[in-house]
């Protein structure tokens, strides 16, 4: 008897056998590759062995995709069916794999045999795919110091460290100063407008803490709702005050964020330095799809130009609308969420329940399946396959000629065993293996609300947002056709290109002449009412000039932060933010206003020299669905050049 026998963990001739899978399979499955690969990558590395495609990259992408897979299989399950047995297993073998990636990124000898091959006269002959694979190895090893002297090493060693450390503080000091403070409330009649849900949730903080009254904080499911419902006026300012002032100078020292800024920028620059970069801007385009910190400038510079009459627009209309309706005759920072939502609410008001009546979940499905068959001329189809829980279903796309193309889960109601939000996640990539392709395979995991009674499950139409947007990942992985699994779907995909294709899908669902015929009213059948569909298209649109501008405020200060701002100069990042502001703000905030002590995203969260991505993708998105706009939406040769 062999191991795949016993523990399906370790059968990879397939979809993975879910029925089979037991908590007691994952340590040993686990130790079993981890040893087995380490002995391969040993082997791999022995002097003399040869640095071919064949004799080096081929059997260790072997190995280490057949890891992925079984540990992918664990992950999902992690996932999706969250039992305490399983949660523990997961912990107990989640280091063991971290610790094998750390091996494998700084194992030098993989680094020689990578640029040997780049070296060799095979690397001409490779596929481009194989190219690819090769030199984002030594792209990767490059950007961890791989190449440097031992000292240079050390230093950036000791750097990144240091970095890591910095980041986990800048989170943890603004965690500390969003909690230091909260706003108690003990007379009802200043509660005025405040929806009675976020007032019981008050009432239980207080409560919790032994007060009277209500208790509000400055997280976002108490403060939100403040700002854009409370009608008291000063404490909308006070909360706002605070909000914007966390981790700063204004608070306690020991949690202000100014200094471990200054550190972190300055650390970075000396990081980029010792790589052989002038900045850390020109470090992170490295694996992106920008070239270079101008042309990144110009792509946002351009946009707010374009955007700004639009902001502008936005905001006189809101500053009229508050003197007029609201006796707001000066709109300061803390009116602009209640201002906005009081007249949105004028405007454009329409509720999600209506809708989602709209949206019973077979006619969506059936709308979305057809769209994707028609314009990129696939066919997709009920399939058969051990799943984890019984409303799970399983599709199979196939070709034109009814070749298989790809496989794909959908799990999608929300379970108490599930993690919250919406993903799409690889279980098998597409990959050659001799005269076989090994077609790929997807999960697709939402949280939508299961049908209730004899009723079908509807949805609203953020959540047909959220199916098209994991939909459009999904053919990402699953319409590729690169036979290399280390390029091969969503694999080595540029981070600011990333949300290209789900970006992309989400259009559909704003376009009459496809949710005309992805609509059915639950109970009379109709279609979704133009006019209520108009009043959808008004509200999207809402106010998108002054979020435009609020996105590229926060992305030129990033890409400027990290770029031409002087370190060891005597400006500081205020001061850079104000004169960004100066340039593309349409409300300039009050000059306490410290959004840099709190802008997590460049700090720690890995974004530095990254946050345009999201406008990147979006225009890159737009850009190609201007084609189907020009040629009818729903058409099969742009569907073609898409693909292609
Ligand atoms: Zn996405």
């Amino acid at each position: 008897m062999n191991m795949t026998d016993v523990n399906p963990l370790l059968d990879f001739t397939g979809l993975p056998r879910f029925a089979g899978i037991k908590t007691e399979h994952i340590g040993p499955a686990v130790d079993l590759l981890l040893t087995e690969n380490r002995a391969r990558i040993e082997g791999l590395t022995r002097p003399g062995t040869p640095a071919t495609w064949a004799d080096f990259v081929a059997p260790l992408e072997d190995a280490n995709e057949k890891l992925a897979r079984a540990w992918g299989v664990v992950g999902h399950l992690h996932g999706v069916l969250d039992s305490p047995e399983l949660r523990s297993a997961y912990n107990a073998n989640q280091p063991k794999i971290v610790q094998y990636y750390t091996e494998l990124g700084q194992n030098l000898n993989l680094f020689e045999k990578y640029k040997a091959l780049k070296l060799s006269p095979e690397f001409a002959a490779l596929t481009p795919a194989q190219c690819k694979i090769v030199d984002n190895e030594i792209r990767d090893f490059r950007l961890s110091g791989a190449e440097l002297s031992p000292e240079k090493k050390r230093r950036f060693a000791a750097i990144s460290e240091e970095l890591a450390r910095l980041a986990t503080k800048f989170s943890e000091n603004l965690l500390d100063a969003t909690n230091a403070f909260a706003l108690y409330i003990e007379d009802r009649g200043q509660l005025g407008g405040i929806p009675e849900d976020v007032i019981e949730t008050a009432r239980a903080a207080a409560d919790k803490e032994g007060k009277p009254g209500w208790k509000f904080s400055l997280h976002a499911p108490s403060y939100l709702p403040f700002m854009q419902y409370a009608e008291q006026r000063d404490l909308r300012e006070k909360m706002y005050q605070a909000y914007v002032t966390r981790a700063s100078e204004f608070g306690k020292p020991e949690l202000d964020n100014t200094p471990l800024i200054t550190q972190i920028l300055r650390l970075h620059h000396e990081a980029a330095q010792l790589l052989g970069y002038a900045n850390h801007a020109e470090v992170s385009l490295v694996p992106k799809m920008a070239r270079t910190p101008e042309q990144v400038l110009d792509f946002l510079n351009d946009l707010a130009a374009k955007a700004l009459p639009f902001a502008r627009k936005d905001y006189a209309e809101l500053g009229e609308f508050a003197a007029a309706e609201l006796s707001l005759a000066q709109l300061e920072a803390w009116d602009l969420a209640y201002a906005s939502e009081k007249l949105r609410a004028a405007r454009y008001a329409f509720s999600d329940q209506e809708v989602k009546q709209y949206f019973p979940e077979a006619k969506v499905m059936q709308g979305m399946f057809r769209l994707v068959e028609t314009i990129f001329g696939v066919r997709i189809q009920p399939d058969q396959a051990e799943a984890w829980d019984p409303t799970v279903r399983f599709f199979r796309v196939s070709g034109a000629q009814g070749n298989l193309v790809g496989q794909f889960y959908l799990d999608p109601y929300s379970r108490d065993t599930k993690r919250g939000g919406a993903w799409m996640d690889e279980a098998i990539s597409r990959r050659r293996l001799g005269e076989r392709v090994q077609t790929p395979v997807a999960y697709l995991t939402c949280n939508f609300s299961a049908p209730v009674g004899a009723k079908p499950a509807l949805f609203t139409h953020d959540e047909v947002l959220t199916l098209f947007h994991e939909f459009g990942h999904g053919l990402h992985h699953l319409l590729t056709r690169v036979d290399y699994v280390g390029v091969s779907g969503i694999h080595g995909v540029e981070w600011d290109a990333v949300e290209l294709p789900s970006q992309f899908m989400e259009n559909f669902c704003w376009e009459w002449e496809v949710l005309a015929h992805m609509t059915a009213h639950v109970d009379s059948g109709a279609a979704l009412p133009r006019a209520l569909f108009d009043k959808m298209l008004a509200a999207k649109n809402f106010q998108s000039g002054m979020q435009t501008v609020r996105q590229l405020e926060f992305s030129l200060f990033d890409m400027h932060l990290h770029y031409d701002f002087d370190v060891a100069g005597s400006n500081t990042p205020q001061q850079l933010l104000d004169e960004i502001r100066s340039r593309v703000a349409v409300a300039i905030p009050p000059a306490y206003n410290r959004f840099q002590n709190n802008f997590s995203h460049i700090f720690a969260g890995g974004y530095g020299a990254g946050y345009y991505s999201y406008k990147w993708a979006e225009v890159l998105s737009a850009d190609a669905y201007g084609l189907f706009e020009e040629n009818g939406v729903v058409d099969s040769r742009s569907g073609k050049r898409f693909c292609d």
